[in-house]
């Protein structure tokens, strides 16, 4: 079909689509090794209460350290671990680490607060999650309660009858359940209510605007009235200036993280703001 067009725009497309596919797969095969060669490690970002400004935990952020290119961003090769099924086996390492990370912090006498780790719809969908998230609890000998997972609107809207039996059944567990993005995707409000959810995670685009803009202000103060009245708390992501964190307190919003008050971070890093902030209590 490409030589029957004269002016060469299939042929064009082709190439390109092949270049992508290339290039794709290529980041298929790297992303195997990564697991192998442990390239994929988690970063913390620092989560606070709005009023006092105290660390109350973190979200786990991953990270590829790739020999060759540097840090790769995880919008990158997330799409393509879903897209390969990768997802299951790197979501269930995320899950794993942060436990074993939450367990030994705790051993050396800081108090970890909640780690959030986030959950793809392939990997939620796969038979084996719950007792992976119970596994890995387990082994490392961690509190559920300790453990909180950011699941998407997406995710809620796949085969709502079983996901409800698997929110139950993580609830039953006692771990945390949030709603990651919350505002940007197509929730049935209804819906929303009859599922055991702890958290709304306020998307980042709405904090960007929320000081300029009356639609992304009127749209926070929704999600914050709409928790309160299905007994849920408020997370905001994506917080960078003080008037965005006033416009929280003023709205009483719980907590928050952003680059305001600090930038996903290491390991060590987090460790270290731990025990500065323990020192402070
Ligand atoms: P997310 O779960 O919504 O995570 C928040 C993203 O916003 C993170 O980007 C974080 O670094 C960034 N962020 C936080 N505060 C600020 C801020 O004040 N300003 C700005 N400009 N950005 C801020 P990151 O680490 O690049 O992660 C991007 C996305 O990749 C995450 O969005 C999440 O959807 C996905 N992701 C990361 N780790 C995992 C994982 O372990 N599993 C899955 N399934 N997805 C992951
Ligand atoms: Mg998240
Ligand atoms: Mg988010
Ligand atoms: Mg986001």
């Amino acid at each position: 079909t490409a030589q029957a067009n004269p002016n060469g725009a299939f042929q064009f497309y082709s190439k390109e689509l092949n270049a992508r596919t290339s290039s794709r797969l290529n980041m298929e095969a790297e992303l195997r090794r990564a697991l192998d060669r442990n390239e994929l490690t988690l970063h913390f970002q620092p989560k606070y209460t709005v009023d006092t400004g105290a660390l109350i935990g973190a979200e786990c952020l991953l990270r590829w350290q790739h020999p060759e290119h540097g840090q790769v961003s995880p919008l990158e090769f997330i799409p393509v671990a879903e897209e390969t099924g990768l997802i299951v086996e790197i979501g269930q390492r995320v899950i794993d680490e942060a436990c074993r990370q939450h367990s030994a912090w705790q051993r050396q006498g800081l108090i970890p607060g909640q780690l959030a780790v986030n959950v793809s719809v392939q990997q939620f969908r796969h038979g084996a999650f719950v007792d992976g998230v119970r596994g890995a609890l387990e082994r490392h000998g961690v509190a559920p309660r300790h453990l909180k997972l950011e699941l998407t609107e997406s995710l809620l809207m796949i085969e709502p009858l079983k996901v409800a039996d698997m929110l139950n059944e993580l609830r039953t567990l006692g771990v945390q359940l949030s709603i990651d993005d919350f505002g940007t995707g197509y929730s049935s409000l209804s819906y929303l209510s009859a599922l055991p959810i702890d958290e709304l995670k306020i998307d980042r685009s709405f904090l960007t605007h929320v000081e300029t803009r009356p639609e992304s202000a009127a749209i926070v103060r929704a999600i914050l009235a709409l928790a309160g009245c299905l007994n849920m708390s408020v997370v905001a992501e994506g917080v960078e200036t003080q008037g965005q964190l006033a416009f929280l307190k003023e709205h009483q919003c719980e907590a928050f993280q952003g680059f305001l008050f600090s930038r996903p971070v290491p390991a060590d890093d987090f460790a270290q703001m731990l025990s500065t902030s323990s020192e402070n209590t």
